[in-house]
């Protein structure tokens, strides 16, 4: 196995470019695709759904290339609590809306 299943982000619609998008999140379970501007994106950013869950003393941050099991906050996809799942999910799909608009109004 190894690498991350079900997680392709579209190239930013604004500028093109896929190698500066980043998923984002905060102590929440909300997260955010973003074109990362500090490292040369545009900026564009866009916000996912936030599912409530239990209350969680650990916050995870989503990191594609999180080694196995990791102990610090980052985890790949799968690892993360599931309202923290879904949200990125969320945060995930609506990039990718956004970056192909629909085809017919
Ligand atoms: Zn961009």
């Amino acid at each position: 196995m190894g690498g991350e299943m079900g997680v392709v982000l579209k190239a930013c619609p604004f500028c093109g470019r896929s190698e500066f998008l980043r998923i984002m999140n905060t102590h929440t379970a909300s997260f955010w695709v973003e074109c990362g501007k500090y490292d040369g994106g545009c900026g564009a950013e866009a916000h996912g759904r936030h599912f409530s869950g239990p209350s969680r003393r650990t916050r995870f941050t989503y990191d594609p290339e999180a080694p196995d099991s990791s102990k610090c906050y980052a985890r790949t996809l799968g690892e993360l609590h599931p309202e923290y799942r879904l949200a990125a999910e969320s945060a995930i799909a609506a990039w990718n809306r956004r970056a192909s608009p629909p085809e017919s109004p």
